[in-house]
């Protein structure tokens, strides 16, 4: 018995309606905020994501799907969305076109991880990402488009949590004094960010380990270290979200993952899901369209979980309308019987009516607990008498009443069942 992969999923029809409620919502949502799909390949040259995701974080020093193809090229399983799109864009010479540019996509991913609640090695993601607007007013926006699909999912039990890791200008010096905090510290920390204290030392602040978390209470936090201009973005983000009555907390401990954000970042976090609590992530980075050999470009977005997102509309009690049901399930006795039923169906069909019929041979008891089971509004059986006499019963399976039609008038049986 061979089995799937460790970390991935079967995603099997009862489950199904939920997934596409979401899919569906997302991108309803993302059209009314001016959102354009985008498609990338779900593998791209390994350097993208050492480039775009950043040698540091995470993602690219442990959790990247790398192979060799049969020339010796180094490729990668897509970690996440954000470098690709930038990619594409720059490929396809968008950068000159009107800004901002809106993007948006539903995706797979692929990441190395320790798979557990809410976590997985190939998982799924809802990102969006807008090219060419440094003002304030656009991180509000974005915030406002992750708000609005986490709303329109009824999700409740969410909150946003924003926080600005500054620019270049002001980073360096926010880093030197966070250095200096953790060296202090550096015996309290686990061995993860002992290692980071070089490399990432802002990624200490997000680690989940209790100790760690303790010595970061104490850190010094961005917002206090923060230029002029940046202060100034962040203030005037404030500003913007409150006039769009988005709440929000104001929390240090929101440096995400990747390396090229700068100013603004912020998750949603959700209560009672469990430790993966973070639905969906973003933020701002205005360095990557250059670090990927792209003109000085700035950009902003987000990505959310669709399993985390599951978990949390199924924590706020969301019920998912169920797909429609059959108009019409047909019960052949015989096989003159089923001829006609084959026909039926597809004429019945072509005039747009969800249809089904026997297609095992089943005696009419049997066939009628199979229609119950599908859900089906009504059926009609046909056999030999039937079929002589052009006319059937059609039986409602909601109160079991029945009225007779006339089996080769198609056009007024479809209406009857509309
Ligand atoms: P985390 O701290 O949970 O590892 P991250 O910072 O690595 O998150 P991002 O790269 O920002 O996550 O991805 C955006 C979103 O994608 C996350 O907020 C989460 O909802 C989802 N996500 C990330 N990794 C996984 C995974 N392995 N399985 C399921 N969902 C994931
Ligand atoms: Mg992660």
């Amino acid at each position: 018995m061979i089995r799937k992969p460790r970390g991935t999923m079967d995603i099997m029809p009862e489950e199904i309606p939920e997934w596409r409620f979401v899919e569906e919502t997302a991108r309803r949502v993302a059209s009314k905020f001016g959102f354009g799909e985008i498609r990338t390949p779900g593998f791209e040259a390994t350097e993208l994501f050492q480039r775009g995701v950043g040698e540091t974080t995470d993602v690219v020093q442990k959790e990247m799907y790398t192979f060799e193809d049969r020339e010796g090229r180094s490729f990668t399983l897509r970690p996440e969305g954000t470098a690709s799109v930038a990619r594409a864009v720059i490929e396809n010479g968008r950068c000159s076109d009107a800004m901002p540019l809106k993007l948006c996509y539903l995706i797979n991913c692929f990441r190395y991880e320790k798979p557990q609640a809410g976590r997985s090695r190939e998982f799924f993601q809802f990102g969006v990402e807008m090219f060419g607007a440094a003002d304030p007013s656009a991180d509000a926006e974005t915030v406002a488009m992750a708000h609005t699909l986490i709303s329109e999912l009824g999700i409740k039990n969410v909150s946003l949590h924003l926080n600005s890791i500054g620019c270049p200008q002001c980073r360096p010096a926010y880093r030197a004094a966070l250095k200096a905090y953790f060296n202090e510290h550096i015996d309290g920390l686990c061995e993860t960010c002992r290692a980071r204290l070089d490399t990432n030392p802002m990624r200490i602040l997000d680690c989940k380990s209790p100790e760690c978390q303790a010595i970061a209470e104490g850190a010094p936090k961005t917002l206090d270290h923060l230029c002029p201009d940046c202060r100034d973005h962040f203030d005037k983000l404030g500003g913007y979200l409150k006039a769009q009555g988005i709440d929000y907390i104001v929390d240090p401990h929101i440096v995400r993952g990747l390396d090229y954000y700068t100013r603004t970042v912020f998750e949603f976090i959700a209560d009672g899901i469990g430790a993966q609590s973070t639905v969906c992530g973003g933020g701002r980075y205005d360095g990557l369209m250059k670090e990927l050999g792209g003109p000085e470009m700035p950009g902003i977005g987000f990505a959310a979980g669709i399993t985390r997102l599951l978990l949390a509309m199924r924590e706020s009690g969301v019920k998912v309308p169920a797909p429609a049901a059959p108009a019409l399930y047909i019960a052949p006795m015989g096989d003159a019987a089923k001829v006609k039923a084959a026909a039926l169906t597809a004429a019945l069909r072509s005039r747009g009516l969800t249809v089904d019929r026997d297609l095992v041979g089943r005696s009419l008891k049997a066939q009628m607990k199979y229609a119950d089971k599908t859900g089906a509004r009504s059926v009609l059986i046909i056999g030999d008498s039937e079929l002589e006499n052009g006319k059937a019963n059609l039986r409602s399976m909601a109160d079991s009443s029945q009225s007779e039609v006339d089996i080769n008038d198609v056009d007024a049986l479809a209406e009857k069942l509309k």
